[in-house]
């Protein structure tokens, strides 16, 4: 098969300016990357489209091939086979390595010894309702890596004990060769000496042993947000571990139980309570006083209130945590109608009084129940 052109190959003219190549070679790279494209012929392409950019990107070799094509003298353009990634020094590795980091967002150098977020920390925490409906303030304990005050988290003795790592003289990467499917290649790896940091620390701080870091147990005050329910979390930035390289510190995290509460029931926002009343109450009408989580509220229940009937306290629920209004929840009274027990002669005499009434006006529910047969 004939070699075709590396600018035809890259969709260039003879000329183009190495910010044409570069961005050309970087779009047909990503769209013929094997771990990406997987139609047949791609892998192919993607070895062309290097070979091209590894001559192309390179002014010297450029200069050739623009003067002798591929019937250099000096067997250099076309003779690699594939020169991206081959022995050609670390120009088309580092074209490559930009693939990596615009896919996956990063990656490369900067990872190693840049400074990273520390971890985030999650605790659980059990509340009672009261303490949940109105908000507090608890105190938690948590065990985190923190920086070592001792050495300032260098991991240093003192500061004349941190030097240049002789290894990758400061750059925290080294280049190794090894061999792959694409024939030898030249790789980027963290300094083995130093981890990356470029810096090795000749006496290490004698509290941490150079870790740079210690556990410390720490109490962490919490300001409950009132209307916190089971299974919300509350996110407190910065209180978590301590970052690494400078890195910022990572977040605590703390998901609630709440324990209920005798008589009231949360469902959201809104508070739902259950009062039994006497059937009189519920025929002839009445005005009661029903606790909620401000002061107690009066309630009218008028006369024929059938029992389960929800009455809406307008308010009086919770307020929403996750929501920067201040509107509440409602408040739900749920009646429930009783049937008389241990009845005095009294009651029983004037229950009997409307029964007899009942039956004569044909007025009972039973009566009603039954016409419905007939
Ligand atoms: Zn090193
Ligand atoms: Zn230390």
């Amino acid at each position: 098969m004939a070699k075709r052109d590396y600018y035809e190959v890259l969709g260039l003219s003879k000329g183009a300016s190495q910010d044409e190549i570069k961005r050309a070679y970087r779009q047909l790279a990503k769209k013929y990357h094997p771990d990406i494209n997987k139609e047949p012929g791609a892998e192919e392409k993607f070895k062309e489209i290097n070979e091209a950019y590894d001559t192309l990107s390179d002014e010297q070799k450029k200069a050739r091939y623009d003067q002798f094509g591929f019937d250099d003298p000096m067997g250099g353009a076309g003779g690699s086979g594939f020169g991206g990634f081959g022995g050609s020094g670390f120009g088309g590795f580092s074209g490559f390595e930009d693939i990596f980091s615009s896919f996956f967002g990063g990656g490369g150098r900067s990872q190693h010894n840049g400074p990273q977020q520390g971890k985030d920390v999650e605790k659980s925490m059990t509340i009672t309702f009261e303490e949940a409906v109105y908000g507090c303030k608890k105190r938690v304990r948590i065990t985190v890596d923190e920086e070592c005050t001792a050495c300032g988290g260098t991991g240093a003795f003192s500061k004349n004990d941190i030097k240049t790592c002789p290894k990758c003289k400061g750059q925290g990467r080294v280049y190794m060769r090894q061999q792959t499917i694409f024939g030898q290649s030249t790789v980027q790896t963290t300094c083995p000496e130093c981890n990356g940091s470029g810096k090795v620390v000749t006496h290490k701080c004698d509290v941490c042993g150079g870790k740079g870091r210690s556990r410390k147990t720490k109490d962490v005050d919490v300001t409950i947000p009132a209307g916190i329910d089971t299974g919300m979390t509350l996110r407190m930035p910065g209180c978590g571990e301590a970052g690494i390289n400078g890195g910022s510190h990572g977040d605590l995290f703390i998901t609630f139980t709440v324990t209920p509460h005798k008589n009231f029931i949360r469902e959201g926002s809104d508070i739902i309570l259950n009062v039994p009343i006497s059937f009189t109450q519920a025929a002839l009408g009445d005005s009661i006083e029903i606790p909620t989580i401000d002061s107690p509220v009066m309630l009218k229940i008028p006369a024929g209130t059938q029992t389960e009937t929800r009455f809406r306290l307008r308010g009086k629920g919770t307020k929403n945590p996750k929501s920067s209004s201040s509107s509440r929840g409602d408040q739900y009274v749920i009646v429930h109608v009783e049937t008389p027990t241990n009845l005095t002669s009294e009651e029983k005499e004037l229950l009997e009084r409307l029964g007899n009434v009942e039956k004569k006006e044909k007025k009972s529910p039973w009566e009603r129940f039954k016409n419905l047969f007939q």
